[in-house]
């Protein structure tokens, strides 16, 4: 193998594409092509131009691996319940006040540690018309539903046309006041990002983009810049991130991308704790050291920053907070809690009962 990887001008995508670019060794081929026949590859060439070395923590997101063919016990191929909360193509559906809409299942790149991993993929699919159209009518027939979230696959993947049609059919619903979009493509491929990308996203509903970036590397003046053409566009944008082993699992490497997220306007919103998909083992990290993690930025960088860390609880529960606790006991009228540098501290809090009475005779 090449002691620096060339960078690419197209999407590396093959086995052959992967050892021409100096980011596989020749020795790999044959387990990749058995890698190649479950997962999809696709690294364009706004992260393969970032990849120092192939098991840096860019390479490691985006480059496949022999270890994706150990399947783990606890690991599911639906770890999070979506296929069962499916109840027509494209739509999921676990909360009473938003669904989950899914055009397509391409993506810009293929994340190795995705937990949708069994159905993303360039061939994975895009709902034709007709599909797109019983999805959009089971939103209709739905009034409780507010939020409408596009996902994927990923959303941008599709064209500004295409784009616009939906949301012009999501704004027309009269019980539908928010669309969220999730998306890896303001990092992975910037340029789509055009203005007539983000002019297709103009509604009069509540637009929020939220971008899934997970390390401080990825935010290239390109992704940047992107960025800001839909924040221009009087959208917020915010972030997910999967907590992941060799990418962003020491306090330095998640503080940077923290950082890096408030510095180009970006809210970090949740932090994932990995779904167990199939043969992701190498990317986990133990909740209990996430929590440390977290513990060790409380305090010292800005509450911006601060991301709610979350555990979707497999089997389709939904998604809980698992953050470090600071509250360590309550009794009566007295709470225990730790302040940010570990300290213990009693704070009294008068009788509730009392509080809670309403006031007479006003
Ligand atoms: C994650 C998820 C949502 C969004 O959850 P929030 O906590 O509102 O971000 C909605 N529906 C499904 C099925 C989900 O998996
Ligand atoms: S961009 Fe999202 S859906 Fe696509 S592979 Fe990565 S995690 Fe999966």
């Amino acid at each position: 193998m090449p002691d620096t990887p060339r960078p690419a001008a197209r999407t590396l995508r093959t086995v052959g594409d992967l050892v021409d670019a100096g980011l596989a060794p020749e020795g790999a081929r044959s387990a990749l092509e058995e890698v190649a026949r479950h997962y999809a590859t696709a690294i364009p060439p706004a992260f393969a131009e970032l990849i120092e070395h192939p098991d840096d923590p860019i390479g490691r997101q985006v480059i496949p691996d022999p270890a994706e063919l150990v399947v783990t016990a606890e690991e599911r191929s639906d770890p999070i319940g979506d296929d069962a909360l499916s109840p027509v193509p494209g739509i999921v559906h676990r909360y009473a006040d938003r669904a989950l809409l899914k055009p397509l299942l391409v993506c810009p790149l293929y994340c190795r540690f995705c937990f949708r991993r069994e159905h993303v993929g360039p061939d994975g699919g895009v709902l034709d018309e007709a599909a797109l159209e019983r999805a959009l009518d089971w939103l209709r027939d739905h009034p409780a539903i507010g939020e409408v979230i596009l996902t994927g696959g990923d959303p941008m993947m599709l064209s500004p046309r295409r784009m616009s049609r939906i949301i012009r059919a999501l704004e027309a619903m009269p019980h539908v006041h928010t669309i969220r979009i999730h998306t890896r493509v303001p990092v992975a491929d910037p340029a789509r990002i055009t203005e007539e990308m983000v002019a297709a996203l103009d509604t009069i509903c509540s637009m929020w983009v939220v971008a899934h970036v997970n390390h401080a590397r990825e935010l290239t003046p390109q992704a940047r810049d992107a960025i800001r053409r839909i924040q221009a566009r009087a959208i917020p944008v915010i972030a997910q991130s999967v907590l992941l082993r060799g990418v962003n699992d020491t306090p330095e490497t998640l503080e940077a991308l923290l950082r890096a997220l408030v510095s180009a306007r970006v809210r970090p919103y949740y932090l994932h704790q990995l779904d167990p998909a199939p043969g992701t083992s190498r990317f986990r990290v133990p909740i209990a050291q996430g929590q440390r993690l977290l513990a060790a930025l409380r305090g010292r960088v800005t509450g911006l920053a601060w991301p709610t860390y979350v555990l979707d609880i497999p089997g389709g529960h939904g998604k809980v907070p698992i953050g470090p606790a600071y509250l360590e006991t309550m009794e009566n009228t007295v709470v225990g809690v730790r302040d940010p540098r570990g300290r213990s501290h009693r704070v009294e809090e008068g009788d509730s009962a009392k509080l809670a009475l309403p006031r007479r005779g006003r």
